[in-house]
């Protein structure tokens, strides 16, 4: 029932794991330094927030900028200062005070950094490392499932017990 496979599949295989493993970080960092050193203009449509004048029957960039006066189309207890944003810009703020007590808005921008640029992307790449091998995971047990002279019923006593192939 063991199958023997040789050296260089199996360094293939960990060879393809490993990069689609670490290819997000790759991007992201090349990414990075490619803004960093293309120098002005820079590469994006847009270089500085847009001045638009106030629209009374929609949002424009002035809600943006300065505040949005108009009615909310999301349920209060996602977008009010006592829902879900208004709570979360609290909780940032809390947080900046307490990590740099003596200079409140810039521990403001370092939380919003640490959680928004490294917690969550981290959470992200930890869901997406997990979905990898799982898919990989799943091949496999397809793979073997297909072989010639199986019955399909080794997975299932194993408790795999699903059918992918
Ligand atoms: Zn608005």
């Amino acid at each position: 029932m063991a199958e023997k496979e040789g050296v260089g599949a199996v360094a293939r295989r960990r060879f393809i794991v490993g990069f689609w493993a670490v290819l997000p970080l790759w991007l992201v960092v090349a990414i990075f330094v490619f803004v960093l050193r293309v120098g002005e203009p820079l590469p994006f449509p847009r270089h500085r927030l847009p001045a638009e004048p106030y629209q009374p029957d929609r949002c424009t960039w002035t809600c943006h900028n300065h505040g949005c006066r108009h009615a909310p189309r999301l349920p209060d207890f996602l977008s009010a200062d006592d829902g879900l944003f208004g709570q979360t810009v609290h909780g940032l703020h809390w947080l900046g005070r307490w990590a740099m007590p003596s200079r409140p808005q810039q521990g403001y921008g370092l939380v919003n950094l640490v959680l928004f640029c490294l917690l969550w992307p981290a959470l992200m790449w930890g869901l997406y490392l997990k979905a990898l091998s799982q898919t990989l995971a799943l091949r496999e047990l397809g793979r073997r499932l297909r072989k010639p002279g199986h019955s399909g019923t080794e997975s299932a006593s194993a408790g795999e017990g699903r059918d992918v192939g």
